[in-house]
């Protein structure tokens, strides 16, 4: 890291996003960081390298996405994974059999499964809770605990969780604190400045921004932690590619235009929905009266393009032709990207989790999820309009 680099990583959000990290290059003084699409590096003699052995421990390109995601979160060091679960399955090797964690019980249907399906296996022991009010965290919190693994807002039904109160108890009882921030993206919340000790990203989802990468990434401060997390995601290798890290770097550089753009789009959507015939419920933290509202707008910067709705006395075959009669929203999994996506939680991201075990924090039948793109209002409104008619 030189000087100028550590000036860029004291400015604001949007230099940030397109300047962390990056460089001109020094051989052809190349704006863009150029692909390194190499597996291997010469060496002078046995250990004489420029700092780069070999691509799944250490690439050019992928250095500079991880300084520049680094950034993103305020954090000293970044680690970018070939997809968001390689990132958490790097997090969970940390712990040893007998260990414990806290989590949330609405999590994102992969991270349930990677829980209970493998890491239940190897001897940790999970507790899935709600963290509505942050106190109830420390009634589970024993001699055994190690992590505290939270989502906000939590996939699908955008309750929020209140990081600095949980952070602060963390810190108390010496827990690691880490925060799933896909939702909100690093240009609505940073959950390390709110005391969380780790943040983790789907960066497939709003910071790649275009639905062409899966990845994943880390990010945190302290050093220690990194070194072990670097050994295990050297030794397991689970590590992106260079073209990958080059589209994401690309992507960034609109992460904050894009959020902006999401964050209108997804308020005027909120509020089309809110009082439709059809919508049963709707989950957005931006409403006065969404649970969690005052936490969001003191930990975020605004509420986000994602939107959860309930249909009004439907049954999964309606909720099914209504999710396959839209033109502009693709039903899709995935979100985050600059296209409208929707999905059906209960048979698709959480299709994983036990119907008693999701019913029970509002992933029914009838719920739709939306992601909210940035295609012109006008035209996702008279979508909506015309497939809940
Ligand atoms: C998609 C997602 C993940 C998993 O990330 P992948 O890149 O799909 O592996 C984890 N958490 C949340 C909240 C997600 O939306």
């Amino acid at each position: 890291m030189n000087g100028d680099y550590i000036k860029i990583n004291s400015m604001k959000f949007a230099t940030k996003a397109i300047h962390a990290g990056q460089e001109p290059d020094p051989t052809t003084g190349a704006i863009m960081t150029p692909i390194y699409q190499t597996s291997t590096y010469w060496q002078a003699s046995p250990g004489d390298n420029k700092g780069f052995e070999y691509s799944r421990g250490t690439n050019p390109t992928r250095k500079a996405l991880e300084d520049c995601l680094a950034a993103l979160e305020n954090a000293k060091y970044g680690l970018a994974f070939s997809s968001g679960m390689g990132a958490t399955d790097a997090v969970m090797k940390l712990l040893q059999p007998g260990d414990e964690v806290i989590t949330g019980d609405d999590l994102y249907g992969g991270s349930y499964r990677i829980f209970t399906k493998i890491f239940a296996n190897y001897g940790i022991k999970f507790h899935f809770i709600s963290f509505a009010d942050p106190e109830n965290v420390r009634k589970y919190i024993n001699e055994n605990t190690k992590l505290i693994w939270v989502e906000t807002p939590t996939n699908p039904t955008m309750r929020i969780v209140d990081v600095k109160a949980v952070g602060k108890i963390a810190k108390e009882k010496n827990v690691k604190l880490v925060v799933d921030n896909t939702f909100a993206s690093p240009y609505l919340q940073n959950p390390i400045d709110l005391g969380a000790d780790i943040v983790m990203h789907s960066v497939t989802k709003y910071i790649g921004g275009h639905s062409d990468v899966v990845m994943g990434a880390l990010m945190l401060n302290d050093e220690e932690l990194y070194k072990k997390l670097w050994f295990i995601y050297n030794a397991c290798g689970a590590t992106p590619g260079p073209m990958d890290s080059f589209l994401v770097l690309r992507g960034i550089k609109t992460l904050h235009l894009r959020m902006k753009a999401h964050c209108e789009n997804g308020r005027k959507v909120a509020e089309f929905l809110k009082d439709h015939p059809r919508v049963a419920k709707i989950y957005w933290p931006g409403f006065d009266d969404a649970p969690g509202h005052l936490v969001a707008k003191k930990q975020m910067r605004d509420f986000g393009g994602m939107i959860s709705i309930t249909l009004k006395d439907a049954t999964l075959e309606d909720t099914f032709k209504i999710a396959s009669s839209f033109k502009v929203f693709s039903l899709a999994e995935s979100l985050g990207g600059v296209e409208s996506l929707i999905n059906h939680p209960a048979t698709m991201t959480h299709g994983s989790i036990p119907k008693e075990v999701r019913e029970k924090v509002g992933v029914v039948d009838s719920l739709l999820r939306l992601s909210v793109g940035v295609e012109d209002i006008d035209d996702l409104l008279e979508d909506l309009k015309q497939a809940l008619a």
